[in-house]
């Protein structure tokens, strides 16, 4: 690997119950520090002194975007959960008293989102694959047990139950044997996504433990190799100065030079993300294992809901060798009421951001929602037959067959999930009037 390897960082972690006692927060309205004492109880929160010390402007919090991405806010909570907690924290009621009030505000955002705990489980002679994710034809998503968490956490998380402890039945396999069982009986399989949390979490070994063996001859099929991580954002040094790095480059390589395509699926939320020098020497010493990194986030308010910040993180992308894959839009669990924008919004959002940059940088799709019939884009907005429409489409579907597809749906300038759409000239949608090809 290039250059010689600087001293290493120390990871000092702070978890949600400690945030309020932060000498930078300390320095904030009083106000400010309630607040996150109380929304804190409610959802999980962590950062890192990566985070608090490189990516946050002190100077312009709580109104700077990393802080506005990983600090407690108050309007994250429905205002009658907020004031419920917040006089118990008050009295100091007793903590079963407490708990139970948490505990229904928790069951109020919506934590299990498209039902992701039963919807897209695989199955075998011995049950359900709890762990695993099997929704589109070649692509099969792995949670390992040990990369269920991350290195701080995003408020719009979508799997911010799993933090907690809410999820009764956390979604992870215990190692790789299951996974790798199901993959070599599915041939019609071609990309592997790890995913969590964060599997970057992981140790170097555990991580070769459920990457290595899909570079034996049995897995020729598996051809892409995808790794969802925030550790470039949240903490670079796993890929630069941490104990095991150098060994992680040397797993990437090892894949690589195995003929596997290993795509890197990095979160970056906003363009400070990737300003600072342990962040683009981490993507320096990954591009140099031959792996590709592609980026995606969701579209949040308080982050980056402006056209110019997305054509920023764009440009600087393309020029560091980070090719920009999806928009998303933000999912309806959690603090979503804080996160949200109309799904109009986003739309010129996009529009006004591609239209921006270069042919080179306009390689992120979206706004693209994850919903349960598929990957749904909302490409614009159009006046049909007298009536305005979304015009959407399927960039990946359930049903192979409806991928690419247009379809239409009602304006509507409040609508911000693909939940809130009716199909456009009252028809049903195309995908409820056809038989199902692919059942899964
Ligand atoms: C997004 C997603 C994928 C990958 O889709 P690509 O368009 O190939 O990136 C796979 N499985 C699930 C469940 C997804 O949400
Ligand atoms: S990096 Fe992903 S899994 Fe981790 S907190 Fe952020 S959104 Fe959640």
């Amino acid at each position: 690997m290039t250059g010689k390897s600087p001293s290493p960082m120390k990871m000092r972690a702070v978890p949600g119950a400690r945030l309020a006692h932060l000498p930078q927060v300390q320095r904030l309205d009083p106000a400010v520090r309630r607040d996150i004492e109380v929304v804190s109880a409610v959802l999980p929160f962590k950062v890192n002194n990566y985070v608090l010390d490189e990516l946050i402007d002190w100077d312009r919090a709580p109104d700077d975007p990393i802080y506005r991405l990983t600090f407690p806010d108050r309007d994250m909570l429905p205002e009658p959960a907020y004031q419920e907690v917040a006089e118990l924290i008050d009295r100091k009621a007793p903590r079963a008293e407490l708990r139970s009030a948490v505990n229904r505000a928790r069951l109020q955002l919506n934590p299990h989102p498209g039902e992701q705990l039963q919807a897209n489980v695989p199955e075998d002679e011995t049950g359900s694959l709890v762990g695993l994710q099997h929704k589109y034809r070649e692509t099969v998503l792995v949670f390992p047990g040990q990369g269920q968490t991350c290195h701080a956490y995003c408020g719009y998380c979508f799997r911010w139950a799993q933090f907690i402890g809410v999820a009764e039945l956390k979604q992870a396999v215990s190692g790789p044997e299951q996974a790798l069982q199901y993959l070599a009986a599915h041939p019609e399989v071609s990309d592997v996504l790890f995913t969590g949390g964060d599997p970057m979490i992981m140790s170097t070994d555990r991580l070769r433990s459920y990457l290595s063996p899909l570079l034996e001859p049995r897995f020729a099929h598996i051809r892409n190799i995808r790794i969802g991580t925030k550790a470039l954002s949240y903490w670079p040094y796993r890929f630069t100065t941490d104990a095991d790095a150098t060994d992680l480059l040397r797993l990437l390589e090892e894949a690589t030079a195995a003929g596997r395509h290993v795509a890197v699926m990095a979160h970056f939320s906003h363009v400070r993300e990737l300003e600072t020098d342990a962040c683009r020497q981490a993507i320096r010493r990954i591009r140099d294992t031959g792996a590709v990194i592609r980026a995606q986030a969701p579209l949040v308010r308080h982050v980056n809901d402006d056209p110019a910040v997305w054509a920023q993180m764009w440009r600087t992308m393309t020029r560091l060798g980070v090719a920009p894959y999806y928009m998303f839009v933000e999912r309806d669990t959690g603090a979503s009421q804080y996160f949200e924008l109309p799904l109009d919004r986003a739309v010129s959002i996009y529009r006004d951001a591609i239209s921006s940059v270069s042919g080179l940088e306009r390689t992120a799709r979206g706004p693209v929602m994850s919903a349960s019939p598929g990957k749904v884009a909302v490409d614009g907005i159009a006046r049909i037959a007298g009536q305005d429409v979304f015009c959407c489409r399927f960039l990946q579907a359930r049903d192979p067959n409806w991928v690419g597809r247009p379809f239409f749906a009602k304006h509507d300038e409040h609508a911000v999930w693909f939940d809130d759409l009716k199909p456009a000239f009252d028809e049903p949608w195309f995908w409820q009037t056809e038989p199902f090809g692919q059942d899964r």
